[in-house]
């Protein structure tokens, strides 16, 4: 491949840098740690080098293999793994990840079983489900006796806390009496094992809010955040929150223009099916500019998620491996050969940092 090939992301590492400062000086002003989650650039090692350099006490991730990139590339702060292990790779869970995240006893006794074989301590945390549905033990006595049985019979897991996660599949919200509920669970634990833990776990960026707002319940200690310091883009457009002592383009899209022409808005002929079995409609709007670019919905995901840092063009659709622009009331007259830049929400984030199709650069 040539050398400036495109399309490609552009990460600013300096815009990068500051944001992961500025979540390390808020929660460390209330007593909090963060494990930077790197899954939503799919697990960059460079963006995980920054959050180690930064001072994070973990780089977490849900794939192994973005923590095993990580390992290789150099960084030496410990790796989380934060989806519960398949039971399938308890081994290399305990070899890649100093800790991890867990709610299955079975895999639990491998995890022990695998670290006792490498001679390893393994750290673990307990999940609570406090209502959103995804992973964690659900009621309190199943999480105080699987906490029990670790610090009594897991000779090899060291249990270091209880955490959870809110708001990524359930949609619900990590307020202070979700995140209270988490912490008295921990206390029975703690009352019965006559130590206190490490950790308590409060969640993802959606708990950042907490402290943003200055509420988060004193014992949480530790939040595991990705978004919130990638694009720092869901809490200002989704929740209202101030972000602006943060960068919301740390990371930019760039795409090449193939085709730039006057047309009409509206396909011409007997409308069937799209490219993903859609069976769309269109409005008329007469002869419009329209521009191609060489990158698709393979290569993103979603094009409505997609912002285009000109304001005046308009995203009209895409397939697979095109994405097809309004131009006509652009400033710029836009010819093949341009490029064209968008900022990201966190899907298209994630896809095009994982599509081998698009090039990833450091500035
Ligand atoms: C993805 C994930 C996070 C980070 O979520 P963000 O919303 O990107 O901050 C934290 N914890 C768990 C368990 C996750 O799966």
């Amino acid at each position: 491949m040539g050398k400036n090939r495109y399309p490609k992301i552009v990460v600013d590492l300096k815009k990068l840098r500051h944001n992961i400062d500025r979540a390390l000086v808020k929660c460390q002003d209330q007593g909090i740690e963060i494990a930077g989650v790197i899954k939503g650039c799919s697990g960059l090692p460079e963006c995980a080098r920054q959050f180690a350099l930064a001072g994070c006490r973990f780089i977490a991730s849900s794939r192994l293999e973005q923590l095993e990139a990580v390992r290789n590339y150099g960084v030496q702060t410990e790796l989380m793994m934060i989806r519960i292990p398949m039971l399938s790779e308890a081994s290399e869970v305990v070899r890649l990840a100093d800790i991890s995240l867990n709610s299955d006893m079975e895999v639990l006794k491998a995890l022990d079983y695998h670290a006792r074989l490498r001679d390893k301590t393994h750290k673990v945390i307990l999940m609570a489900d406090l209502g959103d549905l995804r992973e964690g033990f659900w009621s309190k006595e199943e999480l105080l006796s699987a906490a029990l049985y670790v610090e009594r019979d897991l000779h090899n897991l060291r249990l270091a806390g209880v955490g959870t996660n809110l708001g990524c599949y359930g949609a619900i919200a990590a307020t202070p009496e979700k995140l209270n509920e988490l912490v008295a669970r921990a206390e029975l634990i703690e009352a019965e094992i006559g130590r206190e833990l490490e950790f308590i776990s409060g969640g993802a960026t959606s708990s950042y809010l907490r402290v943003l707002e200055g509420n988060m319940p004193r014992r949480i200690n530790l939040l595991r955040i990705g978004e919130g310091i990638l694009l720092a883009r869901d809490s200002q457009e989704l929740w209202g929150y101030d972000m602006s002592d943060m960068y919301q383009d740390a990371f930019t899209l760039q795409a090449e223009v193939i085709e730039v022409r006057d047309k009409p808005s509206h396909p011409v002929g007997e409308i069937m099916f799209d490219a993903f079995g859609n069976r769309p409609e269109y409005q008329d709007r007469g002869i419009r500019r329209r521009a191609l670019i060489a990158i698709g919905k393979v290569d993103y995901g979603f094009p409505d998620q997609l912002i285009p840092r000109d304001k005046d063009l308009k995203i009209l659709g895409a397939s697979s491996d095109h994405t097809i622009l309004d131009v006509q009331d652009c400033g710029r007259n836009y010819k093949t050969g341009d490029i064209i830049e968008f900022d990201l929400w966190y899907a298209p984030l994630v896809y095009a940092t994982s599509s081998p199709n698009v090039d990833v650069v450091y500035i």
